[in-house]
């Protein structure tokens, strides 16, 4: 049985994220908001970012962020099941029956994990490895600014069919579960391969500030210009729009519908908030 949605709204509604966060670091009023220095990497600047409206923590300085749940499972190092107790216990909340059986939500959790994972191996060898070396070039070629590309978290899938596969794989994560999440393909023989090569990545924020699936587009060669994540446990295609997490906070009431990920990050590299593209 899946715990009531209810009850996870109750949760988050008693443990307030910045109150939960203040108990672990300290907060910085910063607009509507709140700034700290991030928990989860060494920094000397404050470049953790919590919202209040949108109750969820985002670090531009290491990627991480989600909301209060997810802030407790890093935090604590508990699985979301463990991370929905701390919280109630926190608050003074019954557990419903029957939480422990949650697979479903077990298994969301672990694709979210598996994804914010893959977006720092994309992040990292886009900034930072030798293989990254023609998606900066790319990068460099469309201006794309280092803020932006620190914003929109963007990465690069190396040209190798096991170099995200073995990474996840290093980190405990089983095949299966990397063919669930879409990052992996499985051949009709069994062999089990990156499904994103030699592609600039587009990680898709959902609202709650989760990486719920990927872009990626070629650079050269062939193959489809875009490729998206299918549909897995945590992602509708047809329910989410890129960029969302940025023009949600825009004050602008219009949006602006772009066509590709590309147009929508050199418009709002621009300095339009307010700009989205289909999936
Ligand atoms: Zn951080």
């Amino acid at each position: 049985m899946a715990l009531p949605e209810n009850f996870i709204l109750d949760l988050k509604q008693n443990n307030p994220i910045d109150s939960v966060m203040g108990g672990y670091v300290t907060l910085k009023r910063s607009g509507r908001g709140y700034v700290c220095l991030c928990p989860f990497h060494s920094e000397k600047s404050p470049s953790c970012s919590v919202n209040t409206t949108g109750q969820y923590f985002h670090c531009f300085g290491c990627g991480a962020g989600g909301d209060v749940i997810t802030f407790i499972m890093k935090m604590e190092n508990l699985s979301y099941i463990e991370a929905v107790k701390f919280l109630a216990d926190r608050s003074g909340m019954q557990m419903p029956d029957n939480g422990e059986s949650n697979d479903f939500a077990r298994l969301k959790a672990r694709v979210l994990e598996i994804n914010r994972t893959a977006a720092h191996y994309f992040f990292d060898t886009l900034t930072k490895s030798p293989l990254g070396e023609k998606g900066r070039r790319y990068c460099a070629e469309r201006q794309l600014t280092r803020d932006t590309i620190i914003k929109y978290g963007l990465g690069y899938a190396p040209d190798d069919w096991h170099g995200l596969h073995y990474f996840l794989r290093d980190k405990g994560y089983t095949d299966d579960e990397l063919v669930i999440s879409n990052l992996c393909t499985k051949s009709s023989k069994g062999a089990v391969f990156d499904s994103f090569r030699d592609r600039v990545m587009f990680p898709i924020i959902d609202l709650r500030g989760n990486v719920v699936a990927f872009g990626g587009r070629i650079i050269d060669g062939s193959g489809p210009k875009y490729l998206n994540s299918s549909d897995t446990p945590v992602f509708k295609k047809s329910r989410n729009l890129f960029s969302l997490n940025f023009a949600k906070k825009s004050t602008e009431r219009k949006l602006i519908l772009a066509e590709g990920y590309m147009d929508v990050i050199a418009i709002n590299q621009g300095g339009f908030e307010n700009v989205v593209a289909t999936l």
